[in-house]
């Protein structure tokens, strides 16, 4: 008998399960709290072959149209001079180029919007998901994707606290053809650091509006890593209206003396071209950093992945590999054990904690000066916390590919190996 699946959350660790499962025979319905097509997400992000190797694995075909390729990484110093620069091939892309085609490879009637999970129950023969309108979905196995927040997470182990690390990503993106055409020569198309000590930037290409990677149509996406006190993310996080958001500020709700407070910032610590690359940026927005480890990613017919299982600051840029990767091994594991679901989950469940917990430790290395900021006088900083790792080191350690970094590479599955 078909065996059946249901998923809450229909992001990209959503879909990457969704049609990994249904390739293998599963009857699958993806259920999405939100109620517009995903698309229109914004966010540029690098991209690792293993996130490749997946979507092949679902069979698209990947090609030059998913990203952008830069082939070496610079160090800007605060007069706008190169320090440091290695070469390292990237694809950078956005989330909207990888979710699209996910979701066009999936069945549209098994792929529901305004479906917010609430609560679920499970017994010996199946597990319910209940959602806010009151509908239930009964199915043999509930895949939580439903992102770091997760619905299904606190349901399941209601005690995970999210630590917040010490520090904010400022974000933004600027239109290729908005771009000066000094500052276009200066810097577009290259992948970009400034790392003065207590805060971090990275800057790199990314695909346009429509996932156009054609010369003048591209975009520069930056993400700017600033130590912030939770007082201050408080007041950050506060609308004009006194409005707090505890789950993160809409980016048009930003407060404007808190946007113009960061663009003067950016003058006093980054390269003139960096500074005024934010100067221009129209909609800058921030993401608070937290570490979440999961004690594990199954209790009875539940699992969880992506985001709802793990996360690891984004200095690793792995985030979507990783939701990637953990349906994968999701998959072997429904193949390798097909009788047996709790056989099956507790199989699933060892690479996807090992691989998850080194992510987070990595995470939390890559971060700790910028961490120590905020949460150690300098006295008491160990000399890895004091400052930024030596250039040549901090070129070849952030966003580092996983066959780089050991002791992930030796947790992935033969197909999940790059090429
Ligand atoms: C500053 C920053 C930079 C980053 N840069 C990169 C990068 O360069 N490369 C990279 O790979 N990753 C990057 N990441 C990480 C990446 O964004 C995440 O790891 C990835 O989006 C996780 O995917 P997911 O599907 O697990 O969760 P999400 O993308 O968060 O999706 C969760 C989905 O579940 C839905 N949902 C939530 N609750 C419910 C509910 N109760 N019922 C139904 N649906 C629900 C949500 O609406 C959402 O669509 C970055 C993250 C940050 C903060």
């Amino acid at each position: 008998m078909t065996k059946t699946a249901i998923i809450i959350g229909g992001s990209l660790g959503g879909l990457f399960a969704a049609n990994l499962l249904r390739m293998t025979g599963w009857d699958v319905n993806v259920y999405e709290r939100t109620g517009d097509d995903l698309v229109a997400r914004g966010a540029g992000i690098v991209i690792h072959d293993d996130m490749f190797n997946v979507m092949r694995r679902i069979g698209l075909v990947v090609d030059e149209t998913y990203g952008i390729e830069v082939r070496r990484r610079y160090v800007l110093d605060k007069s706008g001079d190169i320090t440091d620069e290695l070469d390292a091939i990237r694809i950078m892309s956005a989330w909207a180029r990888i979710y699209q085609p996910l979701k066009d490879h999936f069945p549209p009637d098994q792929y529901h919007f305004n479906k917010s999970l609430e609560q679920i129950e499970q017994d010996a023969e199946g597990v319910t998901a209940i959602f806010a309108d009151g509908s239930r979905c009964r199915a043999d196995l509930l895949i939580g994707a439903d992102g770091i927040r997760s619905t299904m997470r606190s349901l399941i182990f209601p005690d995970v606290p999210l630590k917040y690390a010490g520090y904010i990503a400022w974000r933004g993106m600027v239109e290729e053809a908005d771009f000066p055409p000094q500052l276009h020569a200066q810097m577009f198309g290259h992948h970009l650091y400034g790392v003065p000590e207590g805060d971090f930037i990275t800057i790199y290409p990314v695909p346009g509006k429509n996932n156009e990677v054609r010369a003048g149509h591209r975009r520069a996406n930056w993400v700017w890593h600033h130590p912030v006190d939770s007082g201050t993310l408080r007041d950050l996080s506060t609308d004009a209206t006194g409005k707090y958001h505890n789950y993160g500020i809409p980016p048009q709700l930003i407060r404007p003396d808190a946007v113009a407070k960061m663009r003067t910032l950016a003058h006093g610590v980054y390269a003139p071209q960096i500074a005024q690359l934010i100067d221009i940026t129209r909609q800058p927005f921030f993401q608070a950093i937290f570490d979440l480890e999961s004690p594990r990613v199954y209790s009875g017919r539940v699992a969880l992945l992506g985001d709802a299982a793990f996360v690891a600051r984004p200095h690793l840029a792995m985030g979507t590999t990783k939701a990637a990767l953990d349906a994968s091994f999701l998959c072997d594991a429904l193949l390798a054990e097909p009788g047996d679901l709790a056989r099956a989950l507790a199989r699933y469940d060892e690479p996807v904690r090992k691989f998850g917990t080194r992510l987070v430790a990595r995470g939390r290395w890559l971060g700790a000066h910028l961490e120590a900021q905020i949460t150690k006088p300098r006295a008491q900083r160990t000399e890895h916390e004091l400052h930024h790792m030596p250039h040549d080191m901090l070129l070849r350690e952030f966003s580092a590919r996983l066959e780089d970094i050991p002791e992930l590479a030796e947790l992935l599955p033969p197909h999940g190996k790059s090429d």
